[in-house]
């Protein structure tokens, strides 16, 4: 076995977490490989909803969902969905979400949360401009919308508890909704407007641009199955599925909805799950939407990208095996038709992806406890866009010895044991 390490930094993933870190480390002056088994973006940064939802302060366990969940898993096609044979296998995890949605540690998951939404914002526009991807940024803001008084009063809490932490918004009705997004259904009555909500022209893009810019600062770029990693007195090594391995002195698992299988085998146990998300892209032209529209009590969003118009969202705890089941995505444009008439539904191109989530819904960031050459950086759940640059920020601390951007004790891979 080679001890030379050609390598700085092994990062096993190159989503949008994986990418931004590799930027960020190559820019400052590591030596990088970035592994893939499938290419750039190919899993859940592809296919998103393109939020920037830095208002997203409050973690998805939380008492609120609880009191929803079982209307929601009752409609078999409703926003959250869990089949009855993957039950047992998520059991443990849904105890543990149950157990963080208490008030007691919603509080500090809130906080935890917010911290690195503070970060996350700072930092996008940092790296943004940095990578030279700054262009692809939407400044347009969201719509929350509220089909009936009752739907948008149930939603109140929730805004000042934003508005406590310093997020703008604005309640719209009548003619200032209308103007906001012209041709909405007669059901939506009340909205509420985020100025500051930022979107993505496609998240694909996003993605493979930022992989572009750490590849011209010197990052490298493999297609390659990582199959099992071993920390040595020199450094980590990572085995390959075609046999080989690669050695570097430091690694970082952003493997997405898998990365506790690579944790495993440096016997690590983190209780990471998948939400199943669905979407529908329609072609450009397909409604001409002002902004994204955020349809909270159904689960989904309505996007304008340069691709088309994708409604998507919905949540699916069904693993990783299980074959995607596209009704979902249809039922969803379904529904958004209500929220907008005027929308062609023709042509769409349908979409599952993996959101890897933890039950706290806080990522883990931070070293292996029993390999400290390792550090993970995955679970971000509905937020990985949004958190990536802040993540990649938070790694870079750690390799590079300085002190951390904010506390990462909130995010510790340890928390669960
Ligand atoms: C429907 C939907 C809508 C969403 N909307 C938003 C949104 O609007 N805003 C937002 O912030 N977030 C959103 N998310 C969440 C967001 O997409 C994810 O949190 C984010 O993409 C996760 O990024 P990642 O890099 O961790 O994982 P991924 O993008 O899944 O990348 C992981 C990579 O690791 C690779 N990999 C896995 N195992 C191995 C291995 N053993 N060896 C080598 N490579 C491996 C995979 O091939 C993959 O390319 C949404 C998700 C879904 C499903």
């Amino acid at each position: 076995m080679v001890r030379h390490s050609q390598y700085d930094v092994c990062i096993a993933g190159a989503g949008i977490i994986g990418l931004s870190i590799a930027f960020r480390l190559a820019e400052a002056g590591k030596r990088v490989l970035i592994l893939d088994r499938k290419g750039m973006a190919a899993e859940a940064s592809a296919g998103n909803a393109g939020a920037l939802a830095f208002a997203d302060i409050e973690p998805l366990a939380s008492p609120g969902i609880i009191l929803k969940a079982p209307k929601w898993l009752f409609d078999p096609l409703g926003p959250l969905s869990l089949p009855l044979g993957y039950l047992p296998r998520i059991l443990p995890w849904l105890l543990r979400f149950f157990r963080a949605s208490m008030p007691d540690r919603v509080a500090g998951s809130t906080r935890a949360q917010t911290a690195l939404m503070d970060l996350a914002r700072a930092e996008t526009e940092s790296l943004f401009e940095a990578a030279g991807v700054a262009g692809l940024l939407r400044r347009d803001g969201a719509l929350f919308l509220y089909e009936g008084e009752r739907a948008w009063k149930a939603s109140l809490a929730m805004w000042k508890t934003r508005g406590a932490h310093g997020i703008e918004f604005e309640h719209v009705t009548g003619s200032r909704l209308a103007a906001l997004q012209p041709g909405l259904g007669p059901t939506v009555t009340h909205a509420t407007f985020v100025p500051q909500w930022l979107t993505v022209s496609d998240p694909l893009d996003v993605t493979t641009c930022i992989g572009k810019a750490a590849i011209d600062r010197g990052a490298v770029f493999q297609t390659a199955e990582v199959t099992d990693i071993e920390q040595d007195e020199y450094g980590v090594v990572l085995m390959l599925s075609d046999g080989t391995a690669v050695r570097s002195g430091e690694a970082v698992i952003a493997s997405g909805a898998w990365s506790h299988r690579l944790a495993a085998t440096l016997g690590d146990s983190i209780p990471l799950e998948t939400e199943r998300g669905y979407n529908t892209t329609l072609p450009a032209g397909a409604f001409d939407l002002k902004r994204q529209l955020v349809i909270p009590e159904e689960g989904f969003v309505l996007t304008r990208l340069d691709t088309g118009v994708r409604i998507g969202g919905a949540v699916e705890l069904g693993g990783l095996e299980r074959a995607p089941d596209f009704r979902r995505s249809e039922i969803m444009v379904e529904k958004a038709r209500r929220i907008v008439p005027g929308l062609k539904t023709d042509n769409g191109r349908q979409w599952m992806g993996f959101r890897p989530s933890l039950p706290d819904s806080l990522p883990v960031i931070g070293r292996s406890p029993r390999a400290h050459r390792v550090i993970y950086a995955f679970g971000h759940g509905h937020l990985g866009l949004t958190q990536s640059a802040a993540t990649a920020r938070l790694v870079r601390d750690l390799v590079l010895g300085a002190a951390p951007a904010i506390d990462l004790s909130p995010y510790r891979p340890q928390r669960f044991s």
